[in-house]
């Protein structure tokens, strides 16, 4: 569904994404991690084009990437992108924010985007705060209504990058919660997490990134058990 192939960036004098060959079937789950700075971020930015690519091929679905205009808006829609800080429209409400898409780029009837909406927000445990104000939930209720936002564009593909990072402990969980059920009814994710419970148990595959290379691809079990390389050891030494 997701192929990168031999994809290069450069940041100036910084090669961020180096060599980069990935491909993700549809409903499988990838898990990113790798030390500060290894190019996750960048990595998930240029599969929606935030970050354009300077050589290699990138394709959703066996179509390349489009670098403007509707094509672009579409492919964004496509992939679903849910951050670390919740990017939520602070003067819409929670039921705006779900709606606003699908009724200018998927050009949904309104009554339709709606009923989506509403559908969606019960989904992700949020159906009682359709009318507040971002600023007025906590930041796992905002971070949940993020997913539902990216899952009402019904995306082929959905990139979460560290979507639990800014959070309080306990509402790490409840987001966490709303990933392992969308991981499965069969969405096809990529997830940079440091959460290593995640990891092993949702995750279909871990990619160990460092500096700018994939340096292990490995299922959990392995990857935890029996990392390959050093650097990928010396990670898991810090972290676990
Ligand atoms: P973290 O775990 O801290 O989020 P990361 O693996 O997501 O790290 P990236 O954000 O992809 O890392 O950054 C990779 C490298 O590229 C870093 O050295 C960073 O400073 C650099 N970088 C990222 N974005 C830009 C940019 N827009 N301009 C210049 N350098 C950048
Ligand atoms: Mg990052």
């Amino acid at each position: 569904l997701v192929v990168l192939d031999n994809v290069n960036k450069h940041f100036g004098a910084l090669h961020v994404l180096q060599d980069i060959d990935l491909t993700i079937a549809r409903g499988e789950v990838v898990v990113v991690i790798g030390p500060s700075g290894s190019g996750k971020s960048t990595l998930c930015r240029t599969i929606n084009r935030l970050e354009p690519i300077d050589s290699g091929y990138i394709a959703i679905d066996g179509k390349p990437l489009p670098a403007e205009g509707r094509e672009l808006a579409e492919l964004r829609a496509d992939v679903g992108m849910v951050f670390q800080a919740f990017n939520l429209f602070a003067h819409k409400t929670v039921l705006e924010n779900v709606t606003l898409g699908q009724l200018k780029v998927r050009k949904t009837e309104k009554q339709e985007a709606i009923a989506n909406a509403r559908k969606l927000l019960d989904r992700v445990g949020v159906a009682n705060q359709a009318d507040k104000y971002p600023a007025q939930l906590s930041g796992g209720q905002q971070q949940r209504v993020a997913i539902a936002r990216a899952l009402a564009m019904d995306p082929k593909v959905m990139l979460f990058d560290e979507p639990t990072s800014a959070l309080d402990p306990e509402m790490i969980n409840e987001v966490l919660e709303v990933m392992q059920q969308l991981a499965r009814d069969g969405m096809t994710m990529v997830v940079v997490t440091h959460e290593m419970g995640f990891a092993r148990s949702a995750a279909n595959r871990v990619v160990f990134m460092a500096d700018g290379r994939i340096a292990e691809e490995a299922t959990p079990d392995q990857f935890f058990s029996n990392p390959r390389s050093d650097r990928a050891k010396d990670f898991l030494s810090k972290i676990l």
